[in-house]
């Protein structure tokens, strides 16, 4: 909790530094000794966030954003692609009072896809392994390039599934959609320990008969061991509201150059963008 907040205020300065920059820069004293370089001002652009509906205004990625995710790509470590991610989000966002941590995590897929298409273009070229196994044959395993067009992403989103879940014995949850943080890291190898992580970073209430326990008063250990306190259907019943989150996915169509097989492909892993 506390790492979370520092990184805040970590980020935050630098969009301090990167703003009070532009100020320095058209200070008069400063204009007397050298000659500055022409300020670049970026066009700006409006966003709808899909959960909330709010509208946000933000700017495209400049050279120092794209250095930011390639840095972290670079080093192949998923937490720092995640918090490449998450800053150059913050970075772009010109709306005063969007905290990018506490964002649903398919909100930050949704501004990060939108960002990626307005500054460096609509479409990510793709390696696909093409897994068709052709009659009397081994798999294909043919590697060809897929363009993957930014513009074709959609919301998938299950609107059956209620975030208000009776467990049973006077118990019931009340669930939320958790950080981009929370939803991208693999904590474990395990994918057990993985759905535990992401359920008890889902809850936003337990509630006892007229008792409300808040989870912002509870740490994520603590919220963990009570989701492993659980008996195994009202464990299932969590996992089938996390099972159901809303996604971003883009599709493409693509036929396979070496045994001419059509694929339907989604992508809801905008790790490819960083590649
Ligand atoms: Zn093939």
């Amino acid at each position: 909790m506390n790492k979370g907040t520092q990184h805040t205020e970590e980020t935050k300065q630098k969009m301090r530094d990167y703003h009070s920059k532009s100020k320095t820069e058209s200070n008069p004293d400063e204009r007397e000794k050298i000659m500055n370089l022409p300020k670049i001002d970026l066009p700006t652009f409006e966003l709808r966030l899909p959960d909330t509906e709010q509208i946000i205004t933000c700017r495209p990625f400049t050279v120092r954003e794209e250095k930011i995710l390639l840095l972290a790509a670079h080093t192949k470590d998923e937490n720092d692609i995640i918090q490449a991610t998450m800053q150059v989000v913050n970075n772009c966002i010109l709306t005063e009072g969007i905290n990018v941590k506490k964002l649903p995590f398919f909100t930050v897929d949704y501004i990060f896809i939108a960002l990626r298409a307005k500054s460096v273009g609509d479409t990510v070229e793709v390696n696909f392994k093409c897994e068709h196994v052709p009659e009397d044959s081994e798999q294909c395993g043919h590697v060809f390039p897929v363009k993957l067009d930014i513009l074709n992403s959609q919301m998938q989103k299950n609107s059956e599934i209620s975030n208000d879940i009776i467990l049973g014995g006077g118990i019931r949850v009340k669930m939320k959609f958790p950080t981009y943080e929370i939803m991208k890291k693999n904590v474990s190898d395990e994918g057990m320990e993985n759905i535990i992580n992401i359920i008890a970073g889902s809850v936003d209430q337990v509630v006892k008969k007229d008792k409300v326990y808040s989870a912002k008063d509870f740490t994520h250990q603590e919220m963990k061991e009570f989701i492993e306190s659980l008996a195994h259907g009202q464990f299932a019943k969590l996992e089938e509201f996390v099972r159901n989150f809303p996604s971003f996915a883009i599709r493409a169509e693509a036929a396979c150059p070496k045994c001419q097989y059509n694929h339907s492909i989604v992508y809801d892993d905008f790790a490819v963008f960083f590649y």
